[in-house]
């Protein structure tokens, strides 16, 4: 297997982190919604039980105070005390009768002392009870020991569910109890507006007996079924009490097993031929013996969870993806912003390189002028002696002479002497100076510089060179202030380099011409014209290329590619042209600064 990359290392982390969130999420939102849910089915229940145990409360309250009542008539004593007199009897079988109409009871009938049915509301129905005994019933006991009765059982005769409340009937003056009057209430009746209560609730419920027997059920299939296991002991009880008569008893198939005490249990019970689950909460009517069970479906708080799931799995992923969303854009983002910070970084570090090269530049573009000026003055440099020399030689002769004239005390002679040689040094003086001012390197500050002077101080640096070589010099300078915008020292530099090579040039030729004119229209031209050769045609592209030179000897080939930055610096051009006549024409053309013509 190959090693993992930590990138996927961290994905694989990434996605089980995701899966345990999503599990937790869910088994949190199960919990939850269950809990929660039987919280709130049980408060329901819990309701539902007190309104239904008043209801039967109410509906068995109706009978209870009958029979009571019915003690209280005298009729009642005389029949137990004249058992035999058959008018007596049915005398009170008719007003038993009337009675149970009017209230509605299911049977109404007395038994004697011994527990037998003396006169019954059903005299004349086929399952009287008119000669039955009784006296196994403990409606029966209850009443001959002189208390009120109450009882749940199935009729022995009729083979209905029914209750009965008994009274004791007492012989006149008090003295001994004769027998019982019993009232029955039909339970199927109660049974059925109960379950109507139960469908409004969606619900069902029973009510079991003291032995956890159902015998009222809104499911058929539970009615006396029993909760508890059917032991022998339990259906040798039950027999002997004869409470559910012939019905046999089964037993209610429950999971877990019932647990009488618990409240709020979940229990797995059968209806029809499903098994669902239901919350039993019950709650005993004290009185009657009955335990009213409650039990509520859970099936509807199951069916709602997996929707519930998938919108809490729904809401975590979205949460958690967009969690990983952000955090990755922030990573981004950082990362961004480092290589932002690096390219700043670099950009700076190359704009610093940048400026010493700038600066490095410059500092050998103005050597390289320097050098250029200074070739141009080596080139000069034979006539300049020449124009040194002559005043030499002068100054020596006058001091020679001045110092014949002193001997001779000829003092006159020698003052003029020394004036003319006071004047001589003057010149040379002069003539120093000027080359002087020119060699100076530039400090390379702009200021309105006048073309005109520019010219005449470029011409007294050639001009010992035109001397000697003879050349016709015809300068047109223009009256009046003719300025441009520049370096003084750099644009008299572009004069001579170009003066210069015009004087190289005329130096084979026969006619020797220098013209120098300055025009002006909405540019200044300055254009300088020899009388020599000319540039070859191939040649005049390159003649402004550096190092480019046909005077291998004193040319170091700078002199116009110099010159054709200084001018373009000046925001102007230069360029050159054969004239028809022959020789070469520089022209220079420069933006006005100032035009003041006199
Ligand atoms: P350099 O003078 O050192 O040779 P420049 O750059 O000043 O360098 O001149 C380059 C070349 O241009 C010269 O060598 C020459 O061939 C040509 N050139 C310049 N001026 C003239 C001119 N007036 N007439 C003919 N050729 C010229």
């Amino acid at each position: 297997m190959l090693p993992m990359t930590p990138k996927a290392k961290k994905r694989l982390f990434l996605t089980v982190v995701l899966l345990a969130g999503l599990f937790a999420t869910l088994k949190l939102t199960y919990w939850v919604h269950l809990h929660q849910g039987k919280i709130e089915i049980q408060t329901q229940s819990e309701k539902q039980l007190k309104e239904l145990v008043s209801f039967l409360d109410g509906a068995l309250s109706r009978y209870e105070s009958i029979p009571h009542v019915l003690s209280t008539n005298p009729m009642l004593a005389n029949v137990l005390n004249d058992q035999q007199n058959p008018d007596k009897v049915q005398e009170l079988n008719l007003y038993l009768e009337e009675i149970q109409h009017v209230t509605e009871a299911s049977d109404i009938y007395l038994i004697d002392a011994l527990g037998i049915a003396i006169a019954a509301s059903n005299w004349q129905q086929s399952f009287s009870f008119i000669g039955k005994d009784y006296s196994f019933r403990p409606y029966y006991t209850d009443a001959i020991s002189g208390n009120l009765g109450r009882y749940y059982a199935v009729g022995t005769s009729s083979d209905k569910r029914g209750f009965y409340f008994s009274y004791p009937i007492y012989q006149q003056g008090g003295k001994g109890i004769l027998g019982a009057i019993i009232v029955k209430v039909d339970i199927s009746g109660i049974e059925q507006q109960s379950t109507s209560i139960a469908i409004a609730g969606q619900y069902q419920f029973l009510i079991s007996d003291p032995e956890d027997i159902v015998f009222i059920s809104s499911v058929d299939e539970w009615r006396l079924k029993s909760l508890t296991p059917l032991t022998q002991a339990k259906q040798y009880a039950l027999n002997a009490s004869k409470r559910y008569a012939e019905r046999p008893i089964g037993e209610l198939l429950m999971k877990p097993p019932y647990e009488s005490g618990s409240q709020a249990m979940l229990y797995q019970l059968q209806t029809g031929r499903d098994h669902e689950q239901y919350m039993d909460n019950h709650q005993l009517m004290a009185k009657a013996g009955w335990r009213v069970h409650i039990l509520a479906p859970i099936k509807p708080l199951l069916s709602s969870l997996p929707a519930l799931m998938l919108l809490s799995a729904s809401i975590y992923l979205l949460l958690a993806l967009s969690i990983l969303f952000s955090a990755e854009r922030r990573r981004n983002l950082q990362r961004m912003q480092l290589a932002q910070s690096l390219l700043e970084q670099r950009v700076e570090e190359r704009t610093q390189d940048l400026q010493q090269a700038n600066h490095q530049l410059k500092d050998t573009q103005d050597e390289l002028i320097q050098a250029a000026k200074l070739t141009v003055i080596g080139s000069l440099s034979a006539s300049i002696n020449h124009e040194l020399n002559q005043p030499l030689a002068a100054l020596r002769s006058y001091a020679q002479n001045t110092q014949t004239f002193l001997a001779r005390n000829m003092q006159d002679k020698a003052l003029d002497n020394i004036k003319i040689i006071i004047e001589l040094t003057d010149r040379l003086a002069d003539i120093v100076g000027q080359f002087k001012s020119f060699t100076r390197k530039s400090q390379g500050t702009d200021s309105a510089t006048d073309i005109g002077r520019c010219i005449k101080q470029a011409l007294t640096i050639v001009q010992p060179a035109i001397d000697k070589q003879g050349v016709e010099l015809d300068v047109q300078l223009p009256n009046g202030n003719y300025q441009v915008w520049g370096d003084k020292v750099r644009l008299q530099q572009v004069f001579v380099n170009i003066m210069s090579n015009a004087i190289v040039a005329m130096q084979q030729s026969v006619k020797r011409s220098l013209v120098i004119r300055v025009t002006s229209e909405d540019k200044f031209c300055i254009s300088i014209q020899d009388s020599g050769p000319g540039v070859r045609e191939s040649q005049m592209e390159k003649i402004f290329e550096p190092y480019f030179t046909t005077n291998e000897r004193h040319g170091l080939g700078l002199g116009l590619s110099i010159s054709q930055r200084i001018i373009e610096s000046m925001q102007g051009q230069i360029n050159v042209a054969n004239a028809e006549e022959g020789g070469a024409i520089f022209q220079i053309i420069l933006p006005i600064y100032l035009l003041e013509e006199r």
